[in-house]
């Protein structure tokens, strides 16, 4: 039985009193907060605080990116095991964001997902079509694509107790979602994919993710469907009356 994750992308939003107020909000929750895995992503300037700001709350942190390099000349880059270095557990590879804004394409984002395996950081691998690849009917083609640069250059023993987040370019931030036979269709297709690579014991192990407008009034909804192990999610994660909603409608 996999345990559900719920994973906050703060994106380049808040300061370290926003994380602060919030996790101190989330002291009480800590019951609850025992029987998911909630991960926190917050922007890479705050991350050496993470560890005296989480206190006890049983809760893990992560970043928003990696870069593809171990180590050297790489002006403002970070590293693998930079992030570890500050006590991060997981790290969000190839967002949407990345892949639209920065030029990220699959192989770059797989060898982006490649240096985290070589630490001990969890990646949660983004795949997503967007509105125009939905219409056309691409949407299985263009994720599974995205997942197969990553399935090319990994053993099943590297991929697995791993994440992968779907979200649908045009949910995210957009207030619009999937239906939830949409939602079900593809993380099944991801799930036999995995089965297909590798095999059915590897692909129990890979939690995956929906992402995209998720809010509190339709987390349960969207976070309990049949192989969705959890979320990833953006704008609601800001603030405490709007992320804690979404992992108690998990429990
Ligand atoms: C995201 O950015 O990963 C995301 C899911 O954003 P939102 O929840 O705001 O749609």
């Amino acid at each position: 039985m996999r345990k559900k994750l719920v994973v906050a992308n703060w994106k380049m939003n808040g300061t370290s009193a926003d994380i602060g107020a919030m996790l101190t909000a989330m002291q009480k929750d800590s019951v609850i907060l025992n029987q998911i895995d909630v991960s926190v992503c917050v922007p890479a300037v705050f991350l050496s605080n993470m560890h005296a700001a989480c206190g006890p709350l049983p809760i893990s942190w992560g970043a928003q990116n990696v870069s593809d390099k171990a180590a050297g000349a790489f002006t403002g880059e970070i590293s693998a095991q930079m992030l570890c270095d500050v006590g991060c557990s997981t790290v969000i590879v190839g967002h949407s964001e990345r892949r639209l804004y920065y030029g990220e394409n699959n192989h770059w984002v797989a060898q982006k997902w490649l240096a985290t395996r070589k630490t001990a950081l969890t990646p949660i691998l983004c795949v997503g079509e967007s509105l125009s690849e939905r219409e056309k009917g691409q949407t299985l083609a263009v994720v599974m694509a995205q997942l197969d640069a990553v399935l090319k250059i990994t053993t099943a023993k590297e991929f697995a107790h791993t994440v992968i987040a779907y979200e649908p370019v045009w949910a995210i931030g957009t207030g619009l979602t999937p239906t939830t036979n949409e939602v079900v269709s593809v993380h099944t297709a991801l799930r036999e994919h995995l089965v297909k690579q590798y095999d059915s014991a590897t692909s129990q192990t890979v939690r995956l993710l929906y992402g995209g407008s998720v809010k509190g009034d339709n987390a349960a909804q969207l976070l309990t469907l049949a192989n969705v192990d959890g979320g990833l999610i953006g704008g609601a994660s800001l603030k405490y009356d709007t992320f804690s909603p979404i992992y108690k409608a998990l429990i």
